[in-house]
């Protein structure tokens, strides 16, 4: 039987630069994920827009990517008693504002410092907004990462575990931490959950799962394969990320922050050491620019 999508799940659909933001609505108001810094004002509107005055309680992070995470610090300066909850093995690093155990240095992107209350943990149960929600680990594109479902709508939150044409990098891979095999774990067990929606970390939310798992599948069998076009691809994310953000950066910018962001340096060791680091990054920037996704203009680059 097909279930309407429930309408007490609002899904504000962001983009690539910000993840979506779920907002589950009842007694008590819950957001989940607060997209990109850049963002973050727009993030506090249509929050407080959907909430028509009520206070957001709590927040809830999938993981703590910078796009996941950003607008936390707005809302919390805008919602004084909201709560804030953060995947398990990431509470530690959030007290201390590890900014290296937390990836953003590493990635050359932003968060600003956020509070954490209280944490998020796989193989649990929760009651948010009015519905009764699991929470599932989801390891792989992180390693802290969970997923919600919820079994009356089978609606399944899943963050970048699973898009509609995919899954997010898997960065531990990156970095000599095998996890592929986590990632194809994480997918069987979005089988077995059986969701019959989809909300994703990014995109529309969508409802032939079995289409996509299969996607996301031939995906991986291909990084599996060739783990150094994952890396290119990596690569190339980072960067189209950061033209997201910046919209457009001098060559002489470009060329700082690359140099500035450790994640670059640990591909080029461990997946093209036998290149210099200029040549490979300007060979991945020609390739973006060829399909479209960045252009140049002069001595700047643009975000296209
Ligand atoms: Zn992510």
């Amino acid at each position: 039987m097909t279930r309407p999508f429930p309408a007490d799940i609002t899904v504000f659909e962001r983009g690539w630069l910000s993840s979506n933001n779920i907002l589950l609505q009842g007694e008590q108001a819950v957001l989940i994920d607060s997209g990109y810094v850049t963002h973050a004002a727009q993030t506090v509107a249509l929050v407080e827009e959907a909430l028509h005055g009520q206070a957001l309680s709590l927040l809830i992070n999938t993981h703590l990517h910078s796009d996941h995470c950003g607008g936390n610090a707005a809302l919390q300066q805008r919602y004084p008693t909201l709560r804030t909850e953060v995947p398990a093995g990431e509470a530690s690093a959030v007290a201390m504002w590890d900014q290296g155990a937390l990836s953003y240095r590493a990635t050359g992107q932003q968060c600003p410092r956020f509070r954490a209350q209280g944490t998020v943990t796989g193989q649990t149960e929760r009651q948010l907004g009015d519905r009764r929600w699991e929470v599932h680990a989801a390891p792989g594109h992180d390693p802290h990462s969970v997923m919600l479902f919820e079994p009356e709508s089978r609606t399944l939150i899943s963050a970048d575990a699973l898009w509609e044409h995919g899954f997010g990098v898997v960065f531990p891979e990156l970095i000599g931490e095998p996890s592929f095999a986590e990632v194809a774990a994480t997918l069987d067990h979005i089988e077995r959950l059986d969701p019959q929606w989809v909300v994703p970390g990014h995109g529309r939310v969508f409802s032939d799962v079995g289409t996509a798992l299969s996607t996301a599948r031939r995906r991986l069998d291909g990084m599996v394969r060739d783990p150094v076009k994952h890396a290119r691809h990596a690569f190339k994310v980072l960067i189209k990320f950061k033209l997201l953000e910046q919209q457009r950066m001098s060559t002489a910018q470009w060329a700082e922050w690359r140099d500035a962001t450790p994640y670059f340096k640990a591909i080029h060791t461990r997946f093209f050491s036998a290149r210099a680091l200029e040549s490979l990054s300007e060979e991945l920037l020609d390739e973006l620019i060829g399909s479209g996704a960045a252009r140049r203009e002069g001595d700047s680059l643009l975000n296209v």
